[in-house]
């Protein structure tokens, strides 16, 4: 089962991504953890990357191509995947395409969660983050608080807001996904691919309802 999560920054496609990581048994692959754990190098490569995340802008198409394939050949995603965070250029998306023909797979469904900018400045500000490498769990101050204040549920580690969660950077993050994203959805809508869940306070939709949508998808 090859599945993609798209949607803009702060949308919940790690998430909802983690809970189809358990659901389906296939592991969840976030090129934004990827690229977060190569920055705590201490080389100039994890030095550039880390300069590119903290403005909010994308890692260069052929860097986060070969990090993404190299994860996608680990044994453990040759029987699927859930990916987040990639592609988020049509170039990236091309790319994935031959990666997966050439191993005779091809992706099942593209799920984008559309939720307004607004919103999205809102819950990435409220968002806590588990910075041990084996957790990463994901939390809301509001949605998905944790039980006890700022202590991951999970592992037990000290919660943090990631450097590039802070309001500035979000916005130059949202305006690199219009203008160099958003024309994935297009691109996954003229393949038949696109399954589009539309997220804002009304619709009152919750991360556990919409993965069990997803998996009746399937059904
Ligand atoms: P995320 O955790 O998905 O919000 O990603 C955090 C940051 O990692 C982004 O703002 C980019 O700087 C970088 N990044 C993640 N995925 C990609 C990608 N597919 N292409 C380029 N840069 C990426």
């Amino acid at each position: 089962m090859e599945i993609v999560m798209l949607g803009a920054p702060g949308t919940g496609k790690g998430t909802v991504g983690k809970m189809l990581s358990k659901e389906f048994n296939i592991p969840h692959i976030s090129s934004g953890e990827i690229f977060r754990s190569y920055s705590q190098k201490h080389d100039k490569l994890a030095e550039k990357i880390k300069s590119y995340i903290d403005k909010g802008n994308l890692v260069p198409d052929d860097l986060t191509i070969e990090l993404v394939e190299k994860r996608l050949n680990e044994k453990d995603a040759l029987n699927g995947f859930i990916l987040d965070g990639f592609p988020r250029t049509v170039a990236q998306g091309e790319k994935l395409h031959e990666i997966l023909t050439a191993q005779e797979r091809a992706i099942n469904i593209v799920v984008y969660l559309d939720l307004p900018d607004e919103e999205i400045i809102d819950r990435i500000v409220k968002r806590r983050t588990c910075p041990n490498p084996e957790c990463r769990e994901i939390y809301n101050l509001e949605f998905k608080p944790p039980k006890q204040e700022g202590i991951c549920d999970i592992c037990g580690t000290p919660l943090i807001i990631r450097d590039d969660d802070n309001e500035e950077t979000v916005k130059q993050r949202l305006k690199t996904y219009h203008e160099t994203s958003e024309e994935l959805v297009d691109y996954y809508k003229k393949q038949a691919l696109l399954y589009t869940v539309k997220l804002n306070k009304e619709s009152n939709v919750t991360t556990m309802g919409l993965s069990e949508e997803i998996r009746s998808y399937f059904e």
